[in-house]
């Protein structure tokens, strides 16, 4: 069988389930989508058919998904199953319990997990080598990575399979080979997090200039030059005087810090509550997300798989 013939089983059709079964329909392959929740399965394909008008293309793949509310149904004949089911350590054992229990040996169980490592949710694993860790990003069909991650178990075999259908799906997939929580990305994400919010806690800038600065600077060169290539464009002995004037003086607070813990305690969790760092009306809600989606449309849409190429009227 073709790797772009493969049938493809996700489990949980909220946010990321139903853009990942997007990603595989568009690049050809059967995909059957599994949530014990009747709304979520009810909305697969509106909310499918949604994205793929806001990126002016065609609706052919949206044939290709089936929803079921039966686990055992949708892994029948798939070659890979995604779990996205909520970031909840227990419910992740419970499931890729149940998963490995019923697909075939040779079927890759991958989780999309944010941060969990593959060791986390294995333990009751049937065939541990065959499970591995894919963190996609949202949304799944426009941002190009994702994370592979290996654990301790996790055969070689099951890493190339998951790299090959992946990249024929066209994502950019990256192996990664400790099994660490945070993976590569949200580790680098996460350690600017938690200095944005220290400058602000210490009152040094308020958010507003924080983020100014960022969007502003080495934000705006992110995208096409990492943190490696742009130390190596300065100079590393650059690099290692500015290390060692600034180091010490960077954050390392071991958990989350009190600014962070205050606001949760206050109601205070951002867009969804009308504010978080910045005050949110709803008005500045909307225009944030179209900013973001008109951004992120413009920068990679050209980069989606063949199948899903753009019609030409
Ligand atoms: P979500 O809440 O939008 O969707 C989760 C879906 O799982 C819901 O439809 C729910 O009904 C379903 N579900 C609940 N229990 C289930 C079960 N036992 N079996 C099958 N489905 C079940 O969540 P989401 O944002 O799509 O996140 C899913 C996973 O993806 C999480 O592990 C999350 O950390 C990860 N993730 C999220 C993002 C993001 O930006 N939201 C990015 C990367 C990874």
């Amino acid at each position: 069988m073709s790797a772009g013939r493969e049938r493809i089983a996700v489990v949980g059709a909220g946010l990321m389930g139903h853009g990942i079964a997007q990603v595989f329909a568009c690049a050809g392959h059967p995909v059957a989508v599994q949530d014990p929740l009747p709304e979520a399965l009810a909305t697969v394909h509106s909310r499918v058919a949604a994205n793929l008008a806001r990126l002016g293309l065609p609706d052919e793949a949206l044939a290709r998904i089936t929803v079921h509310d039966d686990l055992a149904d949708a892994l029948e004949g798939a070659s890979f199953v995604f779990e996205a089911a909520p970031e909840d350590v227990a419910l992740k054992v419970r499931l890729v319990e149940e998963i490995t229990s019923v697909a075939a040996v040779d079927v890759i169980v991958a989780s999309n997990t944010s941060s969990m490592p593959v060791a986390l949710y294995t333990p009751r694993a049937v065939g541990a080598e065959r499970v591995i860790g894919t963190h996609f990003w949202n949304p799944p069909y426009l941002i190009p990575l994702v994370e592979v991650v290996q654990g301790e178990r996790t055969s070689a075999v099951t890493v190339e399979r998951t790299m090959a259908v992946l990249s024929a799906a066209g994502k950019l997939p990256v192996h990664v080979r400790k099994d660490v929580p945070g993976f590569v990305a949200n580790r680098l994400q996460h350690a600017l997090w938690r200095e944005a919010m220290s400058i602000v806690q210490q009152g040094i800038a308020d958010a507003e200039t924080v983020d100014l600065c960022v969007k502003n600077s080495f934000g705006l060169r992110l995208a096409v030059m990492g943190p490696l290539e742009t130390a190596d464009l300065g100079g590393l002995d650059l690099a290692l005087n500015i290390h060692e004037q600034i180091l010490p003086f960077i954050d390392r607070t071991p958990g989350a810090l009190q600014i962070l813990r205050d606001k949760v305690a206050a109601g205070e969790l951002g867009m969804k509550t009308g504010q978080g760092f910045l005050p949110w009306t709803e008005e500045a809600v909307a225009a944030a997300h179209a900013r973001l989606a008109d951004h992120l449309i413009a920068a990679l849409a050209p980069k989606k798989s063949p199948r899903c190429a753009p019609t030409t009227t």
